[in-house]
């Protein structure tokens, strides 16, 4: 009994201890835990405050802001921009629709592509924006919006310049064009000049020349005007379908005396936001150039309309002479011909998908090009459907 109670009261003893070294284990277990966490703390504000600071050297305007469109950062380029601060709500102070509509649906955890806005204080500035949600919450522990802030006043005051130029210059060479033009007409007229062999001879080319000269300075005319209202947005609903049905029936004539068969697959309900004329500038050009780009004996054009998502695509496809693979990224560009001389055989001058390309940034959209030499080409238009 005696050795029993020994026995009984050592394993009471050693558990005892046991237990009061497990407390005094946890118990510096909880100590190096509170520490780390207020290393952390300390560390997370060095670094927020660091970033901060280095945000203040950056040239472009940054601006972080809440839920509730509150400032809670802004660095120096964007209080110079906007002379905001910390604490106001940019509904107040920025009150462009687009902008407040992106942030909006920036939060909700859409993407949103970059904004290009128009703001009005003594003088006005062209800005463009790019709207990001901080998921990682790396600049403050709530979900926060940062706005990147571009200004692009000076970059678009020398394309305003550049195209005033070339504009002027155009408008400057129509009234001397259309002299020559009125001139040769009258030399066409003239029995005497006609039997001239070499004057027979010259006649053609002088018109094609002048003809050719003519669709250049109107090229130039449209595209410098496109290029200044590129960023204004159209606003009218359109029925791609119906106006596609128009072009086709307008352009009726010249499509069939060019050996060319024209399908249209049509699909019902159609409808996005865009400028009636601009669409019919995007669409002739395509199908002009797929009949002018087709040797072939039975030309084909496809008309093909498909939605993907919420985009409404319309798909040009010809089976022409195609586009060299090291060509495709170029053929946007101004005055850029794969081949000068057919283009010049046929009366281009390298403009059109240069407009194409303006007119359908203009409308939000995207243009893709897929082509293969010898088979064809076919060009997509992906409009954000209505
Ligand atoms: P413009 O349209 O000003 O009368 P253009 O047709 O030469 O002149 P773009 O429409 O800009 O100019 O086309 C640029 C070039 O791209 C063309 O010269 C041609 O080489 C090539 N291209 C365009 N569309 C096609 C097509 N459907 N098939 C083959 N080549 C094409
Ligand atoms: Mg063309």
């Amino acid at each position: 009994m005696g050795l029993l109670s020994i026995i009984l009261s050592i394993i009471i003893a050693i558990l005892v201890f046991l237990l009061l070294k497990k407390e005094r284990v946890l118990g510096i277990q909880t100590e190096t835990e509170n520490n780390n966490k207020e290393v952390k703390i300390i560390e997370s504000k060095d670094y927020r405050k660091n970033i901060n600071k280095l945000l203040d050297y950056f040239p472009e305007g940054v601006l972080i802001i809440d839920k509730n469109k509150e400032i809670l950062f802004c660095n120096n380029s964007s209080k110079n921009f906007f002379q905001i601060e910390i604490g106001e709500n940019i509904n107040s102070i920025l009150r462009n629709p687009d902008l407040l509509n992106s942030i909006d649906q920036a939060f909700e955890g859409k993407n949103i592509s970059d904004l290009e806005i128009e703001i009005r204080n003594q003088t006005i500035q062209r800005l463009n924006i790019t709207v990001y949600l901080d998921n990682d919450l790396l600049f403050f522990d709530q979900l926060t919006c940062v706005l990147f802030i571009r200004d692009l006043t000076e970059f678009y005051k020398f394309q305003q310049l550049k195209s005033d130029f070339v504009a002027n210059v155009s408008h400057e060479l129509r009234t001397p064009l259309q002299s020559i033009k009125m001139g040769l007409e009258s030399f066409d007229n003239n029995s005497d000049l006609k039997n001239n062999s070499e004057f027979k001879n010259l006649l053609p080319i002088m018109t094609s020349q002048s003809e050719r000269m003519e669709n250049l300075i109107r090229d130039l005319l449209s595209l410098s005007k496109i290029e200044l209202q590129e960023h204004i947005r159209p606003t009218h609903e359109i029925d791609l379908i119906e106006l596609i049905d128009y072009i086709i029936k307008t352009y009726d004539k010249m499509i069939s005396k060019n050996n060319t068969k024209l399908k249209f697959n049509k699909f019902d309900d159609f409808k996005i936001i865009g400028d009636r004329d601009k669409l019919i500038e995007i669409f002739t050009n395509l199908i002009d150039n797929s009949i002018k780009y087709n040797d072939k004996k039975d030309k084909e054009i496809i008309i093909t309309a498909k939605k993907e998502n919420d985009l409404n695509i319309i798909s040009v496809a010809d089976n022409g002479i195609g586009i060299p693979k090291e060509s495709i990224h170029r053929i946007t560009e101004r005055f850029f011909t794969v081949d000068p001389s057919k283009s010049r055989s046929v009366g281009g001058t390298g403009l059109g998908l240069a407009i194409v390309k303006h007119l359908v940034t203009q409308h939000r959209a995207e243009m893709l090009i897929n082509s293969i030499e010898n088979q064809g080409t076919t060009i997509d238009i992906k409009f954000k459907a209505l």
